[in-house]
């Protein structure tokens, strides 16, 4: 029986208060059966009622099969389906779209993100948190090269970015209804999807997990996407590699100057002789290394202004079959 009719005002509101989960799904089809069962089970414990939301970025495996048999079987999920792989940020954007409820986690497939932690984020969100950032305890699985890198994108991305932007915070994360519709304004194409959680400057709770293992597949990110994606992070919050460009340039063009100089009293105090080849080339090379550096910068600005101004949609669906069930009806039987 759907409750919500009957209970007094104060419980109502409780009750209605709705959660979604987005989860963006790329070729996992190992994992979704044993993710499905071990999220239901941690929101069985969960007050209210709740959808998931699949958002299927275009796999080539049977991801898509797996994700209409778990529909088949649980009415509170729901599957949307991209035309072909438009990447994880934008599979977390069209579900942050699609999602209907009152609380929104996003949460990876791979179980690396514990479900049970879902349960003190909505507590936290309970007690007036917009956003809730789940923080890595530690990233010890991760490969030496890979935790050094981050770390120095993070340090790099806070010393330009105009908003702080927490280290070791993956998508792992909790929106309440206003902090998503508040991303969902937000419809620049080059989405750096951490930088715009922090952006939206809502009140925000930071919670420690433990992140776990991959429970089967492989990591969908290769080293090449990663270095894009910190590049795009950097280029979509900050000018500063721009003003960099002219800082560098103004200090060689100075040195230039001071170095002409001591060459013009030299040449008057003792006379011409032909020296200094190197310093030559040298200069040479640092000057041509600068100007194609800062060539290269503007080509990185110029290139996102590009696509930004093409206006193209972040994404294209090819089929979406929302949760069956209202959530309103998914009661506490809903879920055994
Ligand atoms: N993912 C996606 N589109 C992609 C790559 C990944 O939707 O192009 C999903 C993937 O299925 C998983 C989540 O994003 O649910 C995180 O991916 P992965 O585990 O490969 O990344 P990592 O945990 O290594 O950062
Ligand atoms: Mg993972």
């Amino acid at each position: 029986m759907n409750h919500l009719i009957e209970v007094a005002p104060v419980a109502r509101h409780e009750a209605s208060r709705t959660l979604s989960v987005v989860v963006p799904v790329f070729n996992e089809q190992e994992a979704l059966p044993a993710f499905h069962r071990r999220l239901a089970a941690a929101l069985a414990a969960v007050q209210g009622e709740w959808e998931v939301v699949y958002v299927d970025d275009g796999s080539t495996d049977a991801t898509q099969r797996v994700l209409r048999t778990l529909q088949a079987g649980d009415p509170a999920v729901g599957v949307a389906r991209f035309s072909r792989n438009f990447g994880k940020e934008a599979a977390m954007t069209a579900g942050l779209r699609l999602a209907r409820g009152a609380a929104v986690v996003l949460i990876d497939a791979d179980l690396q993100h514990p479900p049970e932690a879902i349960e003190s984020m909505l507590q936290a969100w309970r007690q007036g948190a917009d956003v809730v950032n789940m923080r890595r305890r530690s990233r010890r699985d991760e490969t030496w090269f890979k935790r050094v890198s981050a770390g120095l994108f993070y340090r790099m991305i806070n010393r330009v970015s105009e908003v702080p932007i927490p280290a070791d915070v993956g998508d792992f994360r909790l929106l309440s209804r206003r902090a998503v519709d508040a991303l969902n304004r937000l419809d620049e194409r080059t989405r750096f999807m951490k930088g715009l959680f922090a952006w939206i400057g809502y009140h925000e709770v930071t919670l420690d997990y433990d992140v776990q293992e991959r429970v089967a597949g492989t990591t969908k990110w290769r080293y090449g996407k990663l270095w894009t994606f910190a590049l795009e992070g950097i280029t979509s919050f900050s000018v500063a590699p721009l003003k960099l460009a002219s800082y560098a340039g103004f200090t060689c063009a100075l040195g230039a100057f001071l170095y002409a100089l001591s060459f013009l009293i030299q040449t008057l105090l003792v006379g011409e002789a032909v020296r200094g080849f190197p310093t030559l080339i040298v200069t040479i090379l640092l000057l041509g290394g600068l100007q194609l550096m800062a060539t290269g910068i503007l080509g990185e600005y110029l290139g996102r202004l590009f696509i930004e101004t093409k206006r193209r949609p972040l994404y294209l669906l090819d089929d979406y079959r929302p949760a069956s069930l209202s959530m309103l009806q998914l009661s506490d039987e809903g879920l055994a």
